[in-house]
């Protein structure tokens, strides 16, 4: 029904700002959030990251704006946000959507001069992006006037709350005006959440976007074991090899960040720190360099993984693995954005083992174990790389200023070998330190003398254990007791069966179809004993 933004009957200046701004279509949140919200309608909207919940309700908003005319001094619209940069960037992208409206829009944080926001305030805004604390320091100051308000936003409100802001937007939803509109956006929908909504919102529409599958399906995610004192090692092998375009390294805390960080550098690599202890005029620098490509590595704790939206991040690595399913959707949702490919890689120790599978359950996603670059491979795209930089800069001619360098050592030695003495130069000694294999790879909890399978279908095909079980012993003729433990997830199952009867099994029910879904089945990868 709502295939374009004219459908929505927004205005044409809005519309003309989203083209310019290479919208073509409404986002499915878009499309179910934006016709209910111009109605005037409280919103709970819960999408996965990088759909667009921003214009979500972002276009509503520009849409709610007095007429000019009456334009007063007073905000109308405020926005809430968890974090400083994440202000910034709402901020930015409301300005871009509602600049040929003219909407004025201001961010207001922590870290910044008040002075400079008290000024701005002054000087008239239609809407204030903002994180809770400093928020409600203007409205204690009486610096910001929340009588006009018409709509307030909750963005990223889980967050919010893990953040300890439940109470300051308790009392910032208390002194906006009784009749405004509440919108309500988020990934994740605990239950705080809908307590707020609960007694601050008038009959809210819940809408949501395929609530079981939270992970970006272009995504691909991968993990890597390795011992906690190689993780550096790793994760300079994955930068070596993978040649990412733009990382974002997640580390769990503010010295891990520093360690990181300071090591990356120490070893060449273009990486920049961002945490809570920085400076905010060192946060935003480290923001504006990371989005324009001046620095190609952001070591960073999860103050940078809700809701930044930095289009070409193509890799996001969890140095160390999340506390909980939760961060890890939100730390990945980096990548991937606005339908871009992305990977995610995350590194476990063998004792995180455990911890990684309840995030791949609880996040209904699977991360497939890789193995890490051998210091061939390594050296191997070294190589390339060098040799990719040559062909660049031959190709602009920036070497002819050593001609006659070149000329005078041509007379002593052979092109090969000045060639291949100028490359190892280069590339130094370039050894690659070893890392040492995590041994065992036998984790598998199993029964003794079973085998674990790995099959293709699961819970979202409508398939229960007894279909699983009915079909494995059909197709493999074997007696339905001999098979063990099965375990559904939603798209896939673990099936255990005789370690001597699991080649039959595969043989039989590989490619068979089970509930009109055709079904691949194989080994499971092993898992680490503990
Ligand atoms: P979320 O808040 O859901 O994580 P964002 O609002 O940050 O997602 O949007 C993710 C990216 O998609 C941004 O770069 C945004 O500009 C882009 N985007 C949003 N809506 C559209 C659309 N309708 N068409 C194209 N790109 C869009
Ligand atoms: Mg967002």
């Amino acid at each position: 029904m709502y295939t374009s933004f004219h459908d929505f009957g927004i205005s044409d200046k809005v519309i003309m700002s989203l083209s310019e701004m290479g919208f073509e279509a409404p986002t499915p949140i878009q499309t179910a959030a934006i016709p209910q919200a111009l109605k005037g309608k409280d919103i709970i909207g819960q999408a996965q990251t990088g759909t667009g919940k921003t214009a979500a309700f972002g276009i509503p908003l520009l849409e709610q704006r007095p007429d000019v005319s009456m334009k007063s001094r007073y905000p109308y619209a405020l926005v809430l946000t968890p974090t400083r940069e994440l202000a910034v960037q709402v901020c930015e992208e409301l300005g871009k959507m509602g600049a040929r409206a003219g909407v004025a829009c201001l961010p207001v944080y922590g870290g910044q001069s008040i002075e400079l926001q008290i000024k701005n305030l002054k000087r008239g805004v239609d809407i204030v992006v903002g994180t809770p604390g400093r928020l409600l320091d203007h409205i204690q100051r009486k610096t910001l006037i929340l009588k006009e308000i018409r709509t307030i936003v909750l963005d990223e409100a889980d967050e919010m709350l893990n953040m300890g802001f439940i109470e300051d937007i308790k009392k910032i939803l208390g002194e906006t005006p009784e009749g405004r509109q509440t919108m309500l956006f988020s990934a994740t929908m605990p239950s705080e959440i809908l307590g707020i909504a609960k007694n601050h919102m008038k009959k809210p529409a819940h809408v949501s976007v395929d609530a079981g599958q939270m992970v970006v399906a272009k995504i691909k995610q991968v993990f890597y074991e390795v011992r906690e004192e190689d993780k550096i090692k790793a994760l300079t092998r994955l930068i070596d090899v993978e040649g990412p375009a733009l990382t974002l390294v997640f580390c769990h805390t503010k010295k891990e960040v520093d360690d990181v960080s300071g090591k990356l550098q120490q070893m060449g690599y273009p990486a920049g720190a961002l945490h809570g202890d920085f400076t905010q005029s060192h946060r935003d620098e480290m923001m504006r360099k990371f989005k324009n490509g001046d620095l190609d590595i952001l070591v960073a704790t999860d103050v940078a993984a809700r809701g930044l939206d930095v289009p070409d991040v193509s890799h996001v690595i969890n140095f160390s693995i999340p506390q909980d399913p939760e961060g890890y959707i939100h730390r990945i949702g980096r990548t991937g954005r606005a339908g871009k490919p992305g990977m995610a890689i995350t590194l476990v120790t063998p004792r995180q083992y455990r911890q990684l599978r309840l995030i791949e359950q609880s996040a209904k996603t699977r991360i497939m174990k890789e193995k890490l670059p051998t210091g061939a491979e390594v050296k191997k795209a070294r190589e390339d790389d060098l040799a990719a930089g040559l062909e660049e800069m031959i190709a602009e001619g920036k070497h002819a200023a050593l001609y006659h360098l070149a000329d005078r050592l041509l007379e002593k030695y052979s092109p090969r070998d000045l060639a291949a003495a100028a490359m190892h130069m280069m590339l130094g000694e370039a050894e690659v330190e070893e890392i040492e294999e995590v041994r065992g790879g036998s984790y598998e909890g199993g029964k003794k003398g079973f085998a674990r399978l790995f099959m293709t279908v699961g819970r979202k095909d409508k398939i229960r254990v007894e279909d699983i079980v009915r079909s494995i012993a059909a197709e493999a003729n074997i007696p339905a007791r001999r098979i063990g433990n099965i375990a559904l997830f939603d798209t896939f199952s673990f099936v255990e069966v005789p370690s001597d009867l699991a080649d039959r099994v595969i043989g039989a029910v590989n490619d068979s179809i089970i509930k009109g879904r055709k079904v691949k089945i194989g080994h499971a990868r092993k898992r680490k004993q503990g």
